[in-house]
């Protein structure tokens, strides 16, 4: 049974899907005003984990993860670029989806937009000023929190204790705490049609109107960084619910990627993008790195200790590759420890649940030691299992240039190449020579090179 730390209720929670055998998960993805640094990229890697631990236990998931394709920072940027909003957004969405696809994280079932949802939001707008929760002023929509008597309840605050922004009182707002669902158009800026003039959407309208369009009025869980918990989800909950949908029954959070004990920002300039840490180490060790802390625990993030636990990684492989080696085959999906699951089943414990994949590897490289193959074969496929629910299986496709994998595809090749040239040889022998040839254009055709050496046939892949 599945237990999942609930921020809303703040206890572990049995997880009980609304529909049987089914999982609707909406996580707050990518704001797209600059490329992702590994900071960024957690919680998406978080959140991949969470889904196919649900897929590992038999649940039929959808996934939605959206792009914040417009806000202040990208209409700034742009500005600055003289370009329009959509050029940075585009790029830097870019961005982000190669740095998920690179560790390894499986693409949402739907990655919506916020600007391909202006309609949505209109009409959850709409909805919310025909009940008296929100009001307009000057083309700006404003909700209104007094009016929501459970504002504060997902963050644990009470609304006299939230200071409202140094800004609040120029905006023509009925309360310091309302925020603005809409935002009027201001000069040069991008905006969009609606009953109450030009504007652009608020972000927090923006993730409300997505999360239910793709899962429901209600649905399973909803998820994102800590640091989105006030204001971002706070007030989701408040639109959403005040408007009467029930929305989200379990909110989790991941926690932040720190440097030097602070957030990971960008004012540490671009040594932590993700394209520049996947020069240090490989993509897969990447993952492992940023995958094996607890998703609710601070990762301190320092290159020695993404170095160290690289060796870590390196070590589970290299027994792969001997256990492979010993098996005299390919190693086949085997059976996962009971503590894996029990861990992960523990508001996903893949700390605990790593412990436990090691513990196999270090007994399965004592049964190699003493010449015990079925063991340690039997431990390399629950190592493989264990592994391939953690997004780390170096035999699966998408990391064809994992160690592991390089090794046993070579192996393959190896045996394949060493077969014909046997084959040669044998035609020569018999004068077969047109037989002989026929071999060799072939692995010629491959992009086999082969040089005869007194030794024999040498071959590279030319
Ligand atoms: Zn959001």
């Amino acid at each position: 049974m599945l237990n999942l730390y609930d921020t809303h209720t703040r206890t572990l929670r049995p997880f009980e899907p609304l529909v049987a055998g089914r999982v609707g998960i909406y996580v707050c993805g990518a704001t797209v005003q600059a490329p992702p640094h590994v900071g960024h990229i957690r919680s998406g890697l978080s959140f991949d984990i969470l889904r196919r631990w649900l897929m590992a236990s038999n649940f039929d998931v959808t996934y939605i993860r959206n792009v914040t394709d417009i806000d202040d920072k990208i209409i700034h940027n742009a500005s600055h670029e003289d370009v329009p909003y959509w050029v940075v957004a585009m790029r830097n969405e870019r961005a982000f989806t190669w740095a998920y696809d690179v560790l390894g994280c499986l693409p949402p079932t739907y990655e919506p937009r916020a600007t391909g949802h202006i309609p949505e939001m209109v009409a959850l707008m709409q909805r919310l000023i025909d009940i008296g929760y929100a009001y307009e002023v000057d083309g700006t929509v404003w909700f209104s929190v007094r009016s929501w008597k459970s504002y504060g309840s997902l963050s644990g605050q009470r609304l006299d204790d939230i200071m409202p922004s140094a800004d609040a009182a120029t905006l023509g707002k009925r309360d310091l705490h309302d925020f603005a669902l809409w935002k009027a158009a201001k000069t040069d800026e991008p905006y969009w049609d609606t009953p109450w003039g030009p504007g652009r959407p608020g972000w927090h309208i923006e993730c409300s109107a997505m999360a239910t369009k793709y899962l429901g009025a209600e649905f399973d869980i909803h998820g994102g960084g800590i640091d989105l918990v006030f204001p971002h989800h706070e007030n989701e909950i408040a639109q959403s619910c005040s408007a009467g949908d029930a929305y989200a029954r379990y909110w989790l959070h991941n926690a932040w990627v720190t440097t030097a004990g602070e957030k990971m920002s960008k004012s540490l300039g671009n040594s932590l993008l993700v394209t520049e840490v996947v020069k240090r180490v490989r993509p897969i060790e990447l993952r492992y790195y940023l995958g094996a802390v607890h998703y609710r625990s601070m990762l301190e993030f320092s290159y020695e200790a993404l170095e160290e636990s690289a060796v870590g990684f390196r070590r589970v492989e290299a027994f792969l590759v001997r256990a492979a080696e010993a098996a005299g085959r390919q190693l086949a999906m085997g059976v996962r420890s009971e503590v894996f699951d029990a861990s992960m089943n523990d508001d996903l414990g893949v700390p605990g649940a790593i412990a436990s994949m090691h513990d196999t590897v270090r007994a399965g490289n004592a049964a190699l030691a003493v010449g015990d193959n079925t063991v340690a074969v039997t431990a390399a496929e629950s190592v493989i299992a264990m592994l391939d629910v953690l997004g780390l299986n170096p035999y699966a496709s998408h990391w064809s240039t994992s160690a592991a994998a390089d090794d046993s595809r070579d192996k393959a090749l190896g045996v394949l190449v060493a077969g014909a040239l046997q084959a040669r040889t044998d035609a020569r022998a018999r004068k077969d020579f047109a037989a002989a040839d026929a071999v060799r254009d072939q692995l010629v055709e491959a992009g086999i090179v082969i040089e005869d050496t007194p030794a024999g046939p040498r071959w590279t892949v030319g």
